[in-house]
């Protein structure tokens, strides 16, 4: 459910977004769920929330200064010579902070993506890959550095980044496969009942699922509900596509199906990806770029580049040599492995 919580939120807005997510990540209890009012707290829990909002230090001000730096030119990149830097992460810490303590996430990270790229944030289980995910999608301020989207920073959410989340569980389950599509479209995007539904049908389509329109999620495999989820980001047509370890919950052969399918519509569409996941071998085959995050709290270990890789080349000698490559820098603590990562 929280999945799905958090997705409405990035349609509903900063105000209560960035409050929910707060309140989820103290751990705090009294969480109701409304249908029309998507959410609501009780009083104690939205007291505690503002405390948890205002213990979280942000640097606003530097925003502005950065923007400014972000409109410069961007220079080539693997999607292509004129595409465009679309994302600016600078030496970008997050933390949560609760009254018993904190947690530091990530230690300045910084990383651009640019227009076309399939960016793959790549590393060990809690080394901070969702929280930064959820900071470009606006849910939490950094602690020191910024974001930028298109030179302009990010201050919350909003419907030009989309998330897929791992969950099989971020679809409403009272509306059908093709209301689940159309309701964001209508709410963030303001499309006419008809033609949200129109588009909806479309990208139902792009993902092999115009037979079950009608269908309603329960009805549906994990595999086909991650369709959905794909389906109903790529019809927000975002700047950029945030997926969250989209197909860590599935088998390997659906996972494998699902990363060609993906392969394909980006191949299709050319949107802008950002891909988190903690397997060498999906990054590889997903990528173009590769970042990889040291253990806890995640800090840039290296930029891998790897768009020489399909699931043709898996198997293969330099497909295993770069796996082998990769899991050295991520968890050799040698201090050779550490200058070769920050070469
Ligand atoms: P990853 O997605 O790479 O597995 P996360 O971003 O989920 O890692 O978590 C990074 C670190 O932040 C971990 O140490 C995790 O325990 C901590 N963390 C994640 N969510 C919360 C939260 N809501 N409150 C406190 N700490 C959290
Ligand atoms: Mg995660």
């Amino acid at each position: 459910m929280r999945a799905w919580f958090e997705y409405v939120d990035s349609l509903v807005g900063p105000r209560g977004g960035c409050l929910y997510v707060d309140v989820l990540s103290a751990g705090l209890p009294n969480v109701n769920v409304t249908t029309s009012r998507f959410w609501e707290r009780t009083p104690a829990a939205r007291r505690e929330a503002g405390a948890v909002q205002r213990a979280v230090v942000g640097e606003r001000d530097a925003h502005a200064e950065r923007a400014a730096h972000n409109a410069q030119a961007a220079p080539q990149s693997e999607a292509g010579p004129r595409s465009e830097r679309l994302l600016a992460i600078d030496n970008v810490s997050l933390e949560y902070r609760s009254r018993e303590r904190i947690v530091r996430a990530t230690q300045d990270v910084s990383f651009d993506v640019y227009g076309a790229d399939r960016f793959v944030l790549l590393g060990p289980s809690g080394c901070g890959k969702s929280t930064l995910l959820k900071a470009i999608a606006g849910f939490i301020e950094p602690v020191s550095g910024t974001i930028s989207l298109a030179g302009e920073p990010v201050r919350g959410p909003g419907a030009d980044r989309v998330v897929v989340f791992q969950e099989f569980d971020q679809l409403p389950p009272w509306k059908t496969v093709a209301e689940n599509v159309a309701f964001p479209l209508r709410v963030a995007r303001k499309l006419s009942r008809a033609e949200a539904r129109e588009r909806a049908l479309h990208y139902l389509d792009k993902v092999g699922l115009a037979a079950f329109a009608d269908a309603y999620p329960h009805t549906l495999s994990g595999g086909m509900k991650q369709r959905v989820a794909i389906a109903r980001a790529l019809a927000m047509q975002p700047r950029v596509l945030l997926m969250d370890e989209p197909f860590a919950a599935l088998d390997a052969l659906t996972r494998r199906k699902m990363q060609e399918e993906l392969l394909r519509l980006w191949d299709d569409a050319r949107f802008t990806l950002l891909f988190v996941t903690h397997s060498i071998e999906e990054a590889l085959v997903v990528g173009n770029r590769i970042l990889l995050l040291s253990p806890h709290p995640g800090r840039v270990r290296a930029e891998v580049n790897s768009h020489a890789y399909s699931h043709a080349s898996m198997g293969g000698v330099d497909f295993r040599e770069s796996v082998a490559h990769i899991h050295r820098l991520l968890f050799d603590t040698h201090p050779e492995a550490a200058r070769e990562a920050h070469r």
